[in-house]
């Protein structure tokens, strides 16, 4: 019997399987577990916001390039598997509990018995003619009470266990919320997290009547470097770009990895010339550089990055202040890379090249 269920389960699902390699060669996407992941998801067809997002994306574009592979799987489908993982974690949350209100209601109801022993042994005492009748209630509250010390106990060290067990709940409760915010590459803030982070600091910094700027920011020529090194040595290079990004993105701003190879910097309460300080740093600091494999010690050179720059307007959205940035970091391009450009210096003619 298992054996026919095993056999079925290995049918239906290498059927999923193939048509995802499939899907990836099709779209040329790389073939990383969690591209793999979307496209075997896709082929089952029991994610039907994921299905919808990707057969319209096809009807629109005829591809579904990696950075639009990116943004699916962010958004529809690890969600699931943290939400999942959150479930369990808030299940056992809430078994813990039950089981230590059981604890503590059972302990309630001993405390009620031996309040009752006591009152018996009181008017028993009162009762009692003859000292060894008093001997004998006397030795009923001592027993009664060395019972109910030891249950005490009990339920003392049950509180402590379940204590500590709460604690590591909610230590895992805090690694799956960091998860949902952040990008596993580079450790910087997802996308989801800066979609929403810059949502919600355009409307407190307009309504404080503060500044907010944004950079954005792209690695050159990195499709050259992938051709020539690898991807895998590509992910190393992205990874090299986060932890710099963190060195320099210090307090409140924000640094987050945008989509593939471009990032975004939100830095509230900040001035243009500030921002721009902070994206020179980073660019001087990644052009410092030298990559070498770990592998086999190869050079393989140094890498560069362009930036652009926006500051927040009165009526700002995130999409129109990005549009900005991304201008300005286009601009940046075709000024010959390795370099920042201030929304400033933009023209009307080069936001219609970008769009
Ligand atoms: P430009 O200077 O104009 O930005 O040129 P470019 O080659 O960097 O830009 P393009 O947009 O043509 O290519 C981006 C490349 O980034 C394509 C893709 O191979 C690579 N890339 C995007 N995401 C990842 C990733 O997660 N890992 C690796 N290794 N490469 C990635
Ligand atoms: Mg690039
Ligand atoms: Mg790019």
């Amino acid at each position: 019997m298992a054996a026919k269920t095993d056999k079925a389960e290995f049918t239906r699902t290498i059927g999923y399987g193939e048509n995802a390699i499939k899907f990836l060669k099709k779209n040329e996407n790389p073939a990383y577990p969690r591209n793999y992941e979307l496209w075997y998801t896709y082929s089952a067809g029991y994610n039907r916001e994921l299905n919808k997002a990707i057969n319209a994306a096809l009807d629109r574009h005829g591809a579904i390039d990696n950075a639009m592979l990116d943004r699916f799987y962010d958004e529809f489908v690890s969600p699931i598997n943290l939400s999942d993982r959150l479930g369990d974690v808030s299940n056992k949350m809430a078994e813990e509990i039950s089981q230590l209100l059981g604890r503590i209601e059972e302990s309630s109801g001993s405390v009620g018995d031996y309040g009752k022993q006591l009152t018996t042994a009181a008017n028993s005492l009162s009762d009692a003619d003859s000292p060894d009748k008093a001997r004998a209630v006397v030795k009923r509250v001592l027993l009664a009470t060395r019972e109910m010390e030891e249950r005490n106990n009990a339920l003392e060290k049950q509180l402590q266990e379940s204590r500590s067990q709460i604690s590591d709940l909610k230590e895992n409760l805090e690694a799956v919320r960091t998860e949902t915010i952040t990008d596993p590459l580079t450790g910087l803030a997802n996308r989801r997290h800066f979609d929403q982070s810059l949502e919600r600091l355009i409307s407190s910094e307009i309504a404080e009547g503060s500044d907010l700027c944004l950079v954005m920011c792209d690695i050159d020529h990195f499709k050259r470097f992938n051709d020539v090194y690898g991807h895998q040595t590509g992910d190393q290079v992205l990874k090299l770009v986060g932890a710099t990004l963190k060195q320099t993105v210090k307090g409140r701003d924000i640094a987050a990895r945008y989509g593939g190879e471009e990032f975004g910097i939100i830095l509230p309460q900040a001035s243009f010339d500030s921002a721009r300080v902070v994206a020179e740093q980073v660019r001087i600091a990644i052009m410092k550089k030298e990559l070498v494999k770990r592998s086999t010690g190869e050079t393989l050179g140094r890498i560069t990055m362009s930036f652009g720059i926006a500051v927040m307007r009165k009526n700002d959205t995130p999409d129109s202040i990005i549009a900005r940035a991304d201008a300005a970091l286009y601009k940046s391009k075709r000024d010959g890379r390795n370099r920042l450009t201030g929304e400033d210096e933009l023209s009307e003619a080069d936001f219609d090249k970008v769009a």
